[in-house]
């Protein structure tokens, strides 16, 4: 089966399946409710340190230690074949955060996301609502890292890198955050997701508003998707002017 085939039945839901966390890395991600945060407490095994502990380290670093850490990181199997990672772009002070999935071939040579195929359909998409990556907007993955042929990140390898996104949110402070794809929407959501049926709610992300849509990757395949996604933003625009304008 050919890689871009391959991608699409992933995309449609026919790929690997998101599997439960295991209770290590649950303690790491986004918990889906309460309950699930208390059984999945963790537990210091007074052995190197912990994913609790990583995860401590990093909630407590500012937007320098941030950087370099991910620059460094060796946390997950993403890190044997990465040239680059790729820790986000944009405003450091953004209305708009975007969360894709994770660097492709052109992203992980240049460390910058969404500079290849994909890319040029995000940008694209942003000037069709007036907005370019560098003003109010800033991009980011759910993997620092790039998978290896561009395949899906698996639950461990987003687990891992999860607590630099969650510092990242916690430091730009976006006012909204656009989910694209899968991936994106499974990690901020702490849930198993169907994008089409996610889609044109309002989601909240810790209080930060959230929307959904479509990866543009996916879109670059699906073209009769591009009309949903076009209307899944123009609702997070009126979203956020409607925010702006309670401020
Ligand atoms: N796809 C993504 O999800 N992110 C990138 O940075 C590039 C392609
Ligand atoms: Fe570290 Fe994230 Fe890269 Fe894994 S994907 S090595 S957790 S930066």
């Amino acid at each position: 089966m050919s890689l871009r085939r391959e991608a699409i039945l992933r995309e449609i839901g026919l790929g690997p399946l998101w599997k439960l966390r295991r209770a290590a890395e649950a303690a790491a991600v986004p918990a889906a409710s309460a309950a699930t945060e208390r059984l999945t407490a963790p537990v210091d095994t007074g052995v190197m340190p912990t994913v609790a502990a990583r995860s401590a380290a990093i909630a407590q670093m500012d937007w320098r230690e941030l950087k370099a850490s991910v620059a460094d990181c060796r946390a997950c199997g993403l890190c044997q074949a990465r040239e680059r990672t790729v820790f986000g772009i944009g405003d450091a002070n953004p209305d708009w955060l975007f969360v894709g999935e994770g660097p492709g071939a052109e992203e992980d040579r240049k460390g910058e996301p969404f500079v290849g195929q994909a890319g040029r359909l995000l940008d694209a998409m942003l000037a069709a609502i007036d907005l370019d990556r560098r003003q109010k907007v800033y991009i980011a993955n759910t993997v620092k890292c790039r998978p290896p042929g561009n395949r899906t990140p698996e639950p461990d390898e987003i687990a891992a890198c999860w607590p630099y996104l969650a510092r990242q949110i916690d430091l730009l402070a976006p006012k909204l955050i656009v989910a694209l794809g899968k991936p994106a929407a499974q990690t901020l959501l702490g849930r198993e997701v169907k994008i089409g049926a996610e889609r044109g709610k309002l989601h909240a992300h810790h209080g930060i508003p959230l929307i959904v849509t479509y990866h543009p990757a996916y879109l670059l395949r699906n073209l009769t998707d591009k009309a949903k996604s076009w209307e899944d933003l123009c609702f997070a625009r009126s979203t956020l002017a409607g925010i702006c304008n309670l401020q």
